[in-house]
């Protein structure tokens, strides 16, 4: 006999209670039937690798490349797709495309890694790696507005950004791999390419050193691994010195721009400043790569933890499936989703934004559906800098201070709870 099968045993269940239970379990499969459906076409880096090295032999001959010089982010930094004419013979653009990208470059410039311009599918121009990198006139037909409040009165000392009691930003550049046509700081993005002054950081660490509350601090522009190697190992070395800052974190897409900037030199010297956090923004899983994952890998072999905050944007993710691909490419990657942002109502991004309905469908189709691991929190940003809004679906119906809760459960099971009363 069996453990199971002996009656004595905590795991025995009776047949007809496994009966039940294979009813229950099959009830529950019914609730994911539409996702497992779909599942294996959702496009991701790693099931659509042949297109991507077809992509890639094309641009390293068009830019004169090697398979050495591929994994070199200095070589894509240096040959980052800046104008229409080699953007045209990667992606085979038509006179209108071209002049479209051209008219919205006047108003925020554009450029794409040749790692994440291989992403694309060019055949497709609804693809998400496309619709992300590469300006469209929808930049310049729609009209959104400024928060020119955020900047204005968040920032006490240079290059600082102050929303939060215990925590802030410093802005180390405004330099990124790509330009994301999305990005929610295009104004910071500006027309040329700027590393700060040690002496505008030694400001802000000055700041810093001041204000003993501060025990977590965010280096981000632009994008933090812009900076050289040598340049944030003394920012981060700064900041260990600050007693009081316990924790750094570093604000970084080039996981899916440009994974190969995350090197073993990097990731040593990363190693020599726990704890650290890096915040990525993977938006689809078509930038869910090898090459990402092995840029994860590094990290958490350096002992960096890994989080992600994606953008909702529209024809690009706001898709409950397509997202729930993305949780779960990233979770199998070990990086945890953390946040999803909608998008802010701004000039030339307001094309990508969706109903705040979509991002809560999102969740309430996440929450309970999949692993709370792979559950991100929706976050609206308040208006004037007051900062980020949890948003998540109404659960709790009724809690009336009685003793009783009335709430309602992932699968929509309304349940009564008995709370705990204070003594009188
Ligand atoms: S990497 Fe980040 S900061 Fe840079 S353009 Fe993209 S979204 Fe904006």
């Amino acid at each position: 006999m069996t453990v199971v099968n002996d009656p004595q045993s905590p795991m025995y269940i009776p047949e007809k209670n496994r009966e039940i239970a294979r009813e229950r379990a099959a009830e529950r499969k019914s609730r994911i039937k539409g996702y497992l459906e779909v599942r294996d076409s959702i496009p991701t880096g790693t099931n659509r690798r042949e297109r991507t090295e077809k992509s890639k032999a094309r641009i390293l001959e068009i830019l004169g490349g090697t398979g050495d010089d591929w994994n070199d982010h200095r070589w894509h930094i240096g040959n980052v797709i800046k104008d229409t004419s080699t953007l045209s013979r990667i992606l085979d653009l038509n006179d209108k495309e071209v002049a479209e990208i051209e008219k919205a470059a006047r108003l925020c410039r554009w450029a794409v890694s040749p790692y994440y311009a291989s992403l694309i599918d060019p055949s497709n121009r609804s693809c998400p790696v496309y619709m992300q990198s590469i300006p469209t006139s929808r930049e310049y037909i729609e009209k959104g507005t400024e928060d020119h409040y955020a900047i204005k009165y968040n920032s006490p000392a240079p290059l600082i950004t102050r929303l939060y009691p215990d925590r802030l930003i410093i802005n180390v550049t405004n330099i990124c791999a790509m330009f994301c046509r999305h990005c929610l700081r295009k104004k910071d993005i500006s027309s040329k390419d700027m590393i700060y002054s040690r002496d505008n950081v030694r400001a802000a660490l000055d700041y810093i050193a001041s204000s003993p509350e501060i025990r977590d601090v965010l280096l981000t522009g632009g994008d933090a691994l812009a900076l050289p190697d040598n340049y944030l190992d003394w920012i981060l070395g700064e900041l260990d010195d600050i007693r009081h800052v316990e924790i750094k974190r570093l604000g970084s897409r080039m996981l899916a721009t440009l994974p190969q900037r995350v090197t073993p030199e990097l990731c040593g010297m990363l190693a020599r400043h726990k704890p650290v956090y890096l915040n990525t923004q993977f938006n689809s899983p078509m930038e869910i790569t090898p090459e990402a994952e092995t840029a994860v890998d590094r990290l958490i072999g350096a002992g960096v933890i890994v989080g992600n905050q994606s953008v909702l944007l529209r024809g690009i993710n706001n898709d409950v499936n397509v997202m729930k691909k993305l949780v779960h490419e990233l979770v199998r990657i070990r990086v945890r989703p953390y946040y999803i942002f909608n998008c802010k109502k701004l000039e030339g991004i307001r094309h990508f934004r969706v109903p705040v309905s979509d991002g809560l469908n999102i969740i309430e189709n996440l929450r309970g559906y999949t692993s709370g691991l792979a559950v991100p929190t929706f976050i609206i940003t308040a208006p004037e800098g007051r900062g980020k809004t949890p948003m998540a679906p109404a659960y709790l119906l009724n809690y009336n201070r009685n003793g009783k809760l009335l709430f309602r459960t992932w699968a929509g099971d309304v349940c009564e709870y008995e709370d705990e009363l204070l003594d009188e």
